[in-house]
């Protein structure tokens, strides 16, 4: 693996003015330990546009504040009851801010004053809100009262959070940041760790997120540590703070004593010492002790994931996330763009297989680019998202399609539908497929011939009970075991209050992926599992036991994937497999799972 991708070593602080440290607990969900000055996003740096607005339009922009507010409500109301589920004096104190907070969401001087703005002076609702933030705060700190004079930086918070939801981007980029920096938020995206540059972030931490939404997985594939879901971090922490984030025991510590840092010096030291020894695995075969040989393959977030793939060792791309293309930006990709893009990463897999998925956004994977098109009603995670959205906006899927078609002229491809439920959404797809590749072929333009494979993914438990019906409309199946669990248990994964509930081990999620795998090899076609169970080698053995032989997961994963699969057994492993099919109860399961990882 290439160390050079990583943001630099830093130079360890020694607390020598004796600060108290302060140890904050949360999930890590992305491994490693690193140290560096903490930098707080708080939207400091928002930029806004400031323009005049006709008279006939003043009523939609003051409906546009509005739902900014009220969405503003509705995160602070969140990151309070969050706030309440905990004790202590800290969070105490940040129910207090909070709920200061919320008052000023609901009174009306700052709202009426914004509303009357907008219409006074026919003002754009962003640069109203800042305006109105600049007064009150001036006349709050022209205040005697120390107590009055401090509520002027709680205005300009609640302010800019007003305006962040206005414009729509959620922070600004990280290009200034010191290399090394470490960033605390409140939250991150999707989209915020997309402008995230692993030779320039050393790591992150929130007060929300859970382990397996984007963000983690993002986190995990750029090889950023990452500690999510702690609660009071972001009131905590002040920037410039010397802090550890430690991703793999799910811990960050403010001001870390000598002998936490020399501890932790250690860690890291045998950790590097780990990747080494990994890293001699890139060229060995993934075979099992006896002989069977399971397909590695790399998932990519990002186009500057495919160097990581390459130096892992990936026998191709099991999982090509094409969101990145629609992320922090207002316009979306053209055909020619989308076929750039996607041909670079075609032609840097050399001859192996890059599995591209159609655009998977909606719930939790928002895209800007995509605006109101995207579902965010009540329950966005089930609403106009994924293969619908494309169903619905044809041309978004058209150009999509094309790009691909183009991109498989220059080596292999296969096309992957997210979110599929039921067989006429594939045969739709593969008809709108058909009639754009009769186009391009009319146009002269080369592309892939024959026509790439279409599979679907199985991460929605009406398909994987289906997975027979489906099985004869599809090439392949992928398992997206991350919503499989999401779905199923009905966990969000990417919500931190009921993350020690979202288990792929329970036993319906395993009957779910048994069954999908079972009609898959009946049916005689390929099926994989690019969850994020596939990168952790504890599941390993049961995967391959359930009968799966080829594994898609994030690049930094990949090695310890590889090692676990040339220790095992597969006789063993199906036998374990099926005794544990035999549970009834996940703390049996993984039991079970554990003692045939420690013993074989
Ligand atoms: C999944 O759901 O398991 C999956 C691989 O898709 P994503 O994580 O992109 O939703
Ligand atoms: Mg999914």
């Amino acid at each position: 693996m290439k160390t050079e991708t990583k943001a630099p070593d830093q130079e360890v602080p020694d607390n020598s003015e004796g600060l108290e440290e302060r140890v904050f607990e949360g999930l890590g969900v992305s491994p490693g330990i690193i140290v560096g000055p903490a930098h707080l996003r708080d939207g400091g740096d928002v930029q806004v546009l400031e323009y005049r607005l006709p008279q006939g339009k003043l009523n939609e922009e003051v409906e546009r504040f509005q739902d900014a507010v009220e969405r503003a409500r509705r995160q602070v109301g969140n990151l309070k009851s969050k706030a309440e589920s905990y004790h202590g004096a800290a969070a105490e104190e940040l129910g207090y801010l909070l709920d200061a907070h919320l008052q000023m969401l609901k009174s009306n001087s700052l709202l009426g004053a914004v509303e009357q703005r907008i219409r006074r002076e026919m003002l754009n609702a962003e640069a109203s809100v800042m305006a109105e933030i600049t007064e009150i705060s001036k006349n709050f700190a022209e205040m005697d009262d120390p107590y009055l004079r401090a509520r002027a930086q709680e205005v300009r918070e609640v302010g800019l959070r007003i305006v962040r939801n206005l414009t729509k981007t959620e922070y600004g980029g990280f290009a200034h940041l010191e290399p090394g920096s470490i960033v605390i938020a409140e939250e991150i995206t999707p989209a915020d760790t997309a402008l995230m540059d692993p030779k320039r972030i050393g790591g992150f931490a929130t007060d929300l997120g859970g382990a397996e939404g984007h963000t983690a997985i993002m986190a995990r594939s750029l090889g950023i540590p990452a500690v999510l879901g702690i609660t009071g971090l972001f009131a905590g922490i002040k920037t410039g703070d010397s802090v550890l984030v430690d991703g793999s025991n799910g811990r960050v510590i403010v001001n870390p004593t000598a002998k936490r840092l020399s501890d932790y010096k250690l860690r890291r030291q045998a950790l590097a010492r780990e990747t080494r020894s990994l890293a001699l695995l890139r060229d060995v075969d993934a075979r099992t002790r006896d002989g069977e040989n399971i397909s590695l393959q790399a998932n990519l977030e990002l186009p500057r994931d495919l160097v990581q793939a390459v130096a892992a060792g990936a026998r191709g791309v099991g999982l090509l996330r094409t969101e990145f293309m629609f992320m922090n930006r207002e316009d979306l990709p053209a055909e020619d763009e989308q076929y750039d893009a996607l041909r670079t990463i075609v032609e840097g897999m050399d001859g192996y297989t890059v599995t591209i998925r159609t655009l998977d956004v909606g719930g939790e994977k928002l895209a800007s680019s995509l605006g109101d098109h995207v579902g965010t009603g009540v329950n966005p995670a089930l609403g106009l998202r994924a293969i619908r959205l494309s169903l619905k906006e044809i041309s978004l899927l058209e150009t999509q399609l094309a790009a691909i078609l183009r991109a498989g002229a220059h080596g292999q491809v296969r096309i992957l539908l997210p979110m599929i439920s039921s067989t006429n959404e594939v045969k739709e797809v593969k008809k709108i497929l058909l009639s754009v590749a009769e186009r391009l072929q009319a146009q002269g333009i080369r592309i892939a011939d024959p026509l790439p494979p279409v599979g679907a993914m199985i991460e929605i438990p009406g398909a994987a009970l289906a997975a027979d019906a489906l099985a004869q409309v599809v090439d392949f199946f992928a398992i997206g075991t991350n919503d499989l669990t999401m779905y199923t248990l009905a966990i969000d994964r990417s919500e931190e209050q009921v993350a020690h509930l979202y288990n792929p081990l329970h036993p319906a999620v395993l009957r779910l992926i048994q069954f999908s795998v079972g009609a898959a090899l009946r049916a005689r076609i390929p099926v994989s599992v690019c969850g994020e169970m596939a990168g952790d080698p504890r599941f390993t053995a049961l995967l391959l036991g359930l009968g799966v032989r080829d594994l898609s997961m994030s690049a930094t994963g990949l090695p310890r994937v590889k090692k676990r699969v040339l220790k095992i057994d597969m006789r063993a492993a199906s036998h374990r497999a099926m005794a544990i099919m035999d549970q009834h109860d996940s703390g049996r399961i993984s039991a079970l799972l554990d003692d045939f990882n420690e013993s074989h």
